[in-house]
Parts: C-alpha cells; sequence; structure tokens
C-alpha cells in the first residue's frame, strides 16, 4: 500500500469503509459521516451503489465457508451502500476503533460510542452498520475493488512535508 510518512504524526495510511445496507436504510449515512470527520479523517473517494449478490461473495470471499456468509453476502446486497477510502493517520486502527467490536451488543457493552453500539442491530450481528479493513493488506485490496481507475493517496496533513512510500 502506499502510505505517508511524516516525522511529527507518524504514518497516514488508507483504510476502505462502507455503509452497510442497515444503516443506509435507518437514515445513519450524515451521522456516520460526520464522526468519520469529527475523529480527523479525509473521506478522499466516496461512491453510493448496489452490490450483486456475486460481488458481494468476491468482496467476502475470506470468510467463504462460514456460518454467516450467505446472510451476510445476501443483506450485503440487498440495498445501497456507501463505499469510501478514509485517510488519518494511523486510518486503519482509528477506523476500527471508531467502529467498535463486530457484535453491537459487544460493542454497546464496551464502547458504547463506537457506530456499532450506537448503529447496529443488537438482534443481529450481521447488520452492523459498518466495514472496516482490519490491516493494510486487505485496505489496498478492498480499495481497489471499489475503486479500481484511480491510485489512492493519501490526503496530506497541513503538519509538514511528505514522502511517499510504496511498500
Ligand atoms: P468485521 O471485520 O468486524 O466486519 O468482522 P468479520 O470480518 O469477522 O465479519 C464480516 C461481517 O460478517 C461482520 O461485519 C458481520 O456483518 C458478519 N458477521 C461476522 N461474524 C458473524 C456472526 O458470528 N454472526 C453473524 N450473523 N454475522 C457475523
Ligand atoms: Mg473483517
Amino acid at each position: 500500500p502506499i502510505v505517508n510518512v511524516t516525522e511529527e504524526t507518524g504514518v497516514v495510511e488508507c483504510t476502505f469503509a462502507i455503509i452497510k445496507p442497515d444503516a443506509m436504510r435507518k437514515g445513519f449515512a450524515a451521522q456516520i459521516k460526520h464522526r468519520i470527520l469529527a475523529d480527523g479523517f479525509h473521506i478522499l473517494q466516496e461512491r453510493q451503489l448496489q452490490l450483486s449478490t456475486d460481488i458481494a461473495q468476491e468482496f467476502y470471499a475470506e470468510h467463504l465457508g462460514k456460518p454467516f456468509f450467505e446472510k451476510l453476502t445476501n443483506f450485503m446486497s440487498s440495498g445501497p451502500v456507501t463505499a469510501m477510502v478514509l485517510s488519518r493517520v494511523n486510518a486503519i486502527k482509528a477506523w476500527r476503533s471508531l467502529m467498535g467490536p463486530t457484535n453491537p451488543v459487544a460493542a454497546a457493552e464496551q464502547f458504547p460510542n463506537s457506530l456499532r453500539a450506537l448503529y447496529g442491530d443488537k438482534e443481529n450481528t450481521t447488520m452492523n452498520a459498518t466495514h472496516g479493513s482490519d490491516a493494510r493488506l486487505s485496505a489496498q485490496r478492498e480499495i481497489k475493488f471499489f475503486f479500481p481507475k484511480r491510485p489512492i493517496f493519501p490526503a496530506p496533513t497541513h503538519q509538514q512535508s511528505h514522502e511517499y512510500i510504496q511498500a
């Protein structure tokens, strides 16, 4: 992935985010984007689209064979989603932490202000409002999957000069 090293702030990374169909349907997209910006992320790319079940299965290929795979991919293709490239210092961890744990019940218990606690469905782990990449490699793959045309660079921060590194 392409990372941007700044001397004082650490590593500016890109990560990939989805506002899932449940949160879109319930009208939470604006609040979620507000939290993203308030947490210091830049939204570098954004598109709204509906996935086919085939595309959802390809996106979640790592979960093929798991008990929740079919439910997950049917759900992810059930309505529009918002796909975004986010950048920030330590974006991958920061976005996972803003989302909270996978299960909305656990999220509510442990991190009541997290997005999955606030906007996920407590009766159904599948409908947990957001997706986030879990590592540099998956972020790179997922960004390319949804934004194949453009190379993604982290947004510059105002602090100082930047050195771009392609790892
Ligand atoms: P994430 O990285 O936190 O999104 O979690 P995973 O990569 O493990 O799972 C992908 C998605 O599958 C989750 O965000 C949930 O939507 C769904 N999921 C994961 N585990 C379960 C589960 O145990 N039950 C159900 N119903 N859905 C799950
Ligand atoms: Mg995951």
